[in-house]
């Protein structure tokens, strides 16, 4: 999958005036090399991670196509905010947003439900429960499922929802660090299997590091593209902890992580 941003500008327009985020701003994600993908988007709260990752994603349309056409913003509360928030789809966010009253099972056929029968649908629901290791929680319901847990099962949804590409939202920013790490490497090891694109946002660098072979970095107040590079190192030069400087963060970790 190959998406083509060129001279994009956005801006929101709402109740509190209008706040620009992008202006001209052109990038290619893709296609899905293996070299280049997770892409990761890296950036401080406010920069437009979230933005930048529903115009990739096609739920935000670009203000200009080209340059000094205008055409207007879509306002703060759009349909594609609405469309967002109703159906996970091929999204994780920070929060699990799973459906309270269906158990685990149901949660991860729910959106497949739109293009899969019954059988298959849950069949390929199973598939990605065991992928990452719920198997046996299939029948719980998400208020009876840790924080951990209830985001396993939003990253299984997210995954096997047939969808050419996966969007990440900073899934991992509200979970302990020992549990962030075996969700970094239960992601990872998803990403490498599906070879899908995949598109991860965090604020976190050491996610950066972890997991991203390319690295947008965007700029604080509305900077923009501010580091693009593809990133290639070793895993074990990746892992949290790791260099001279972090050997007690290492040890610190392995602390934690028992
Ligand atoms: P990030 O995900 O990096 O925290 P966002 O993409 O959510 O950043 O937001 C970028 C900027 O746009 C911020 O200044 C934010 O306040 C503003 N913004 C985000 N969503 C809306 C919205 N629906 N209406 C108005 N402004 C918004
Ligand atoms: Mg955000």
């Amino acid at each position: 999958m190959r998406v083509a941003l060129q001279n994009c500008s956005f801006s929101y327009r709402g109740g509190g005036g209008v706040v620009p985020v992008f202006k001209n701003l052109s990038l290619v994600i893709g296609p899905e090399t293996a070299a280049e993908n997770p892409v990761v988007i890296l950036g401080p709260s406010g920069s437009g991670k979230t933005t930048l990752l529903k115009l990739i994603a096609g739920l935000l349309v670009p203000e200009t196509e080209g340059p000094g056409r205008a055409a207007a913003a879509l306002p703060a509360d759009s349909p594609a905010d609405a469309a967002v928030n109703a159906l996970p789809g091929p999204f994780v966010f920070q929060e699990s947003r799973l459906v309270p009253w269906l158990n685990a099972l149901e949660n991860v056929y729910l959106p497949l439900k739109r293009t899969m029968g019954r059988a298959d649908g849950e069949r390929r629901a199973r598939r990605f429960l065991e992928l990452v290791s719920l198997d046996g929680k299939a029948g719980v319901f998400p208020g009876e499922l840790s924080g951990g847990e209830q985001q396993r099962v939003s990253i299984a949804r997210a995954f096997a929802y047939p969808a050419p590409a996966i969007y990440l939202d900073e899934p991992f920013q509200s979970l302990d660090i020992p549990l962030k790490l075996e969700l970094l490497e239960m992601t990872r090891s998803l990403i490498e299997k599906e070879g899908r694109l995949a598109v991860v946002v965090t604020h976190d660098p050491r996610e950066a590091v972890f997991l991203g072979r390319r690295i947008i970095v965007l700029g604080k107040n509305a900077g923009g593209v501010v580091f693009d590079e593809p990133v290639i190192l070793p895993r074990e030069e990746r892992a949290f902890g790791t260099g001279a400087q972090n050997r007690l963060e290492a040890r610190l970790l392995a602390a934690l992580r028992g």
